[in-house]
């Protein structure tokens, strides 16, 4: 599965073992780190496994409706007058974005180690359904620990979580919202050494960062190929959105070795610069340690991780995933933010020009691929859609009525 070894920095990192450079790493209590020891001997027996290998990859084709296909946005393209804006359509899986590329893939790791109880945390609900799905496919019993707050946004979520037989739990600390949801999952994991916590993007302690990449890599896979067949040449550009990270370093990892292909990655502007309203943690924080590894995180004067805020629910996290943190220190990719208004644009776009409705977090990533397409005359832009955003069209439309927002007039 890891083709580019030269990357597993697990090995190779200055700090050693579960490192990106000075990021990422194992900082957690004795009790946790005995988990994480078995879940990383069974990882390690397993990510190149042909039999594992070939039961998850039955998995994407049949249950989740793999390979996504490329999509040229000819008319969006005319219009901005520049590049080519190309979608991966990650939108396309079951369930409607690339959560499940991961859960499916920790879920079979779970099945080998002989575990039946799931647990995991979300944010705005699309891991919690997506572990929900994978739970009831594969008979496993599954809690989800959403907060408070995100409960009362989300309710369909929460409702689909539940008819497909998940429990989801309220976490009632702090802002009531993902991070908190994280901090109560560990702890039940913690607590009850017979289950397994399917861990919804590329951060947390190791073995989670480099396993989650792994699994979501399947993104660049396929698209390096079928770009090369579709143009017979590589993308200039390829930009995907940042929450935690694990759908855009699923984007990016088939590319590292391509130095001519650019790699961006656009991270919550929300509505302005100052702490508290935004959740870009690499344009704005600072190193620190948050739930077990080492990233940039936004921190508050004492040090604890500040208030975050986005339009989008998916991408609210104080941190981001360590391999993210590396790249940008090394500079092989670019992190740069969108602001509300800008997804909310593009979010118009692509529905208007293509007849795509796309999540509020990948419409960051368009945003950014709109703003940059006009000065590309020639240049190709692959833009990773990670999900749809049906999810999201009740929001778009409680704002048009408190007039925030108007409807475009195109
Ligand atoms: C969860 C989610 C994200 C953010 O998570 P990453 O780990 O950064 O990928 C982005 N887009 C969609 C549609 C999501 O559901």
């Amino acid at each position: 599965m890891s083709k580019n070894t030269s990357h597993d920095n697990n090995v190779t990192g200055e700090n050693g073992v579960g490192f990106f450079g000075i990021h990422g790493g194992q900082f957690v209590p004795d009790g946790i780190k005995e988990r994480l020891d078995e879940l990383t001997e069974a990882y390690l027996r397993y990510k190149d496994d042909p039999d594992f290998l070939q039961e998850l990859h039955t998995l994407y084709t049949h249950f989740s409706g793999r390979p996504t296909p490329i999509f040229y946005c000819e008319s969006l393209s005319k219009h901005l007058g520049g590049a080519d804006i190309y979608l991966k359509r990650e939108d396309l899986n079951h369930l409607g974005s690339h959560k499940l590329n991961n859960v499916l893939g920790q879920m079979l790791l779970a099945k080998r180690m002989g575990k039946t109880r799931m647990i995991a945390e979300t944010g705005a609900g699309q891991h919690g359904v997506a572990t929900a799905a994978a739970a009831a496919l594969f008979g496993f019993e599954c809690t989800v620990h959403m907060g408070e707050e995100d409960i009362r946004r989300q309710e369909l979520n929460v409702l689909r979580m539940q008819i497909m037989g998940t429990k989801v739990v309220p976490a009632t600390n702090g802002q009531r919202t993902l991070k908190e949801a994280v901090d109560e999952a560990f702890e039940a994991y913690v607590a009850d050494k017979e289950t397994f916590y399917i861990l919804g993007s590329a951060l947390g302690p190791y073995p989670y960062p480099e396993m989650v990449r792994n699994f979501q890599s399947i993104i660049s896979t396929e698209s390096r190929a079928q770009f090369l067949k579709m143009t017979d040449s590589l993308p200039d550009m390829v930009v995907a959105c940042v929450g935690g990270g694990s759908n855009a370093i699923g984007s990016f990892y088939g590319y590292l070795d391509d130095k001519e292909v650019e790699l961006i990655g656009i991270e919550p502007g929300g509505r302005g610069d100052q702490m508290g309203e935004h959740a870009a943690s690499i344009s704005h924080g600072k190193v620190g340690i948050l739930h077990g590894f080492r990233s940039y995180v936004l921190q508050d004067e004492d040090g604890e991780a500040a208030n975050v805020y986005s339009i989008s629910a998916g991408l609210d996290y104080p941190g981001v995933g360590p391999e993210h943190a590396y790249l940008s220190d090394i500079g092989r990719a670019h992190y740069k933010t969108i602001n509300d208004m800008e997804a909310i644009d593009a979010f118009f776009a692509l529905s208007r020009y293509q007849g795509i409705i796309p999540a509020l977090e990948s419409s960051h990533a368009l945003a950014h691929a709109m703003k940059v397409a006009p000065n590309m005359a020639g240049k190709k832009i692959l833009v990773t859609l990670s999900g749809r955003g049906d999810k999201d069209v009740d929001q778009i439309s409680s704002k048009i009525k408190q007039k925030i927002i108007r409807m475009p007039q195109y």
